[in-house]
């Protein structure tokens, strides 16, 4: 079977019972700036779980390619892919537990002809947040899965989400197939990790909205009035057992990935199953890692290699498949990035146009990314070479020298049984890694991703410019935005007009005034109220919890803010304004540094 068909007939059936078909997002979220990618087909609908009317309906069905940055280590065994497509059907407050399951199970046996013996099923076993699920379990009994094919697990395996720290939840139901040797003997169980048994789709129930409780760290679970359906099938997962196989890349489109690899490697025909089975893992990777690549590419965003988001998962990726092609032999003169990026815009483009469309973008890139890393990795090995033990600073060299990401330090060091210090290891990179995820959390929380000193400095900036906004330019001005890095902040602030040089002279005046009188910068928790009539301005929606901190600069600004902040305004040097412009209708924006 391919795909494509599975995909087809899955439409198909949902469309038969009332579903309208979506095209699939963009593997990078529009809106959701705590996630780099998509990740779960229910990922880019969640508004509309959480109650907003969607145009289409309320029985909803599409794929969606979805990257699990969360999978990477476990690429290289036989089910996690970095990229995978995922199928889905959904009620938004429409049809629940009954039909789905029902659904589910017509799909699998009657659609799919997959015999009920190889079916195995796995529901919530309870807790003390919400009820053991009997009702899934006894409608897939009825439906006629046997009854020792049923298994209770706990919140880990059976209980889904919310996707950060509140929202929709739910209990699910998951079904796998049975891959194991002979008959199962009834020593292994879905979920454990005797590689008996795939997990190919799961059906969350997602009836409850989990909401942060009164002390940190403890959650509430609301029933939900409108009660929702998400499930998730993996294409790659159940074509591969339809099939036959508990190895995802024997699917032909994958297959054919791992067959350009041993072409390029002049390995005969004949040999290629022994090639496989030898070098699994390397091949492995590199396919997985290049076939993500390009889609990551691919994707209508743009996002090309850097340090930073998502831009640093793709270096990663195509730099670890690189070292994996060198692993193999791949010869030098090939530029095996390419190659692949090539095979799987041709097998996936039919599906994905937009891998067609950016073609030569995609293949440009993956050529720059492997010859830059190409340059620096021959010497980055002697360097290693010389290394008998690694220090936190030894990686930390590797990867600023010589592009090394942590991983392949990581794996080189396993590969050389040498010891490393993982701990001043992942401390240097911990630095690192808080720059390359600063800018998805700084726009979601308005400039606080980083607490580097640089930008507590950019932070305490802020409020005394807002200050002085406002008392230069009048009490009209609020806040519309904020973001720092450590090398300038932005402010967006109401104002109708362009600020003129006068104006702008006088606010950076007023700004390096109140940082030579060097002001203490205090700290008290008030509640909203509190904070409300002691003059305090900043924000004052509900996001902010019962108690919000309120900063004071001295006497001269008071604003409610998440800090940090540095102790005295006389740290924060010259306080220069870069530029002002139109940010959008009635909305100014200033780019300004420290110096
Ligand atoms: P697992 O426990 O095997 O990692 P999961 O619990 O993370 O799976 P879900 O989040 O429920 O999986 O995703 C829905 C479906 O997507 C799974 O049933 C599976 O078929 C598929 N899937 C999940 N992760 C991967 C992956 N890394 N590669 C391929 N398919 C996947
Ligand atoms: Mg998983």
């Amino acid at each position: 079977m391919t795909t494509t068909e599975l995909k087809e007939q899955y439409f198909k059936f949902f469309e038969d019972r009332g579903h309208s078909r979506l095209p699939s997002y963009p593997l990078i979220p529009e809106n959701d700036p705590t996630a780099l990618f998509t990740t779960a087909g229910m990922h880019p609908l969640i508004p509309y779980l959480m109650g907003e009317n969607h145009p289409a309906g309320t029985r909803l069905v599409d794929v969606q390619k979805c990257i699990r940055t969360g999978d990477i280590d476990e690429v290289g065994d036989d089910t996690h892919l970095t990229l995978l497509e995922m199928l889905g059907n959904w009620s938004l407050g429409d049809y629940y537990k009954k039909e789905a399951i029902e659904w589910s199970f017509e799909f699998l046996t009657q659609e799919l002809k997959i015999s009920v013996e190889k079916i195995y099923i796995t529901c919530f076993e309870g807790d003390q947040d919400v009820p053991r699920d009997e009702e899934s379990a006894q409608i897939w009994q009825e439906k006629g899965i046997l009854a020792d094919h049923i298994f209770f697990l706990g919140k880990k395996d059976n209980f889904w989400g919310p996707v950060g720290q509140e929202g929709p939840c739910g209990p699910d139901t998951e079904i796998f197939y049975y891959v194991g040797q002979g008959e199962w003997n009834g020593s292994t169980c879905p979920g454990d990790d005797s590689g008996d048994f795939v997990e190919i789709w799961n059906n969350v129930f997602m009836g409850y909205q989990r909401k942060a409780g009164r002390e940190p760290g403890q959650f509430e679970y609301l029933e939900m009035k409108q009660k929702n359906v998400d499930t998730g099938m993996g294409v790659e997962r159940a074509v591969a057992v339809l099939d036959g196989y508990s190895d995802v890349y024997r699917i032909d489109s994958i297959w054919e990935l791992v067959e350009t690899v041993m072409n390029v490697l002049k390995v005969p025909e004949g040999d290629f199953e022994e090639f496989y089975q030898d070098h699994k893992k390397s091949l492995r990777i590199l396919v997985d890692h290049l076939r993500a690549a390009t889609f990551i590419l691919g994707d209508e965003r743009g996002v090309t290699p850097s340090n930073l988001d998502q831009g640093y998962i793709l270096r990663r990726l195509i730099r670890r498949a690189v070292r994996h092609a060198k692993k193999l032999e791949i010869p030098q003169d090939v530029c095996i990035s390419s190659y692949l990026g090539k095979a799987t815009i041709d097998l996936m483009s039919g599906s994905y146009p937009e891998l067609e469309r950016n073609r030569k973008f995609i293949i440009d890139e993956l050529f720059k990314e492997e010859e830059k890393f190409e340059k620096t990795l021959e010497r980055g090995l002697k360097e290693f070479e010389k290394l008998e033990r690694v220090t936190g600073q030894d990686a930390f060299m590797l990867f600023s020298t010589y592009g090394f990401p942590l991983e392949l330090t990581e794996e080189l060091s396993e590969d050389k049984g040498l010891k490393i210090d993982k701990l001043a290891f992942a401390e240097e990179f911990k630095k690192h890694q808080d720059l390359s995820r600063k800018g998805g959390e700084k726009r979601f929380k308005g400039g606080l991703g980083d607490d580097s000193e640089m930008s507590k400095k950019y932070h305490t900036a802020t409020h005394l410019l807002h200050q002085a906004l406002k008392e230069v330019l009048g009490d009209h001005v609020e806040q519309k935005g904020s973001n720092i890095t450590a090398e300038r902040l932005r402010f967006d602030f109401s104002h109708p007009e362009k600020l003129t040089d006068e104006e702008k002279q006088k606010v950076e005046e007023l700004v390096n005034q109140k940082i030579s009188e060097a002001l203490p910068i205090t700290i008290e928790e008030l509640t909203v109220d509190e904070a409300k009539a002691s003059g305090a301005i900043g924000l004052f929606s509900d996001r902010y919890g019962d108690k919000v901190k309120v900063y004071s600069m001295g006497e001269y600004s008071k604003e409610i803010c998440g800090g940090p902040h540095v102790k005295n305004t006389k740290d924060l040097g010259k306080f220069k304004i870069k530029k002002e412009k139109a940010s959008s209708s009635g909305v100014r924006r200033i780019k300004a540094i420290l110096e």
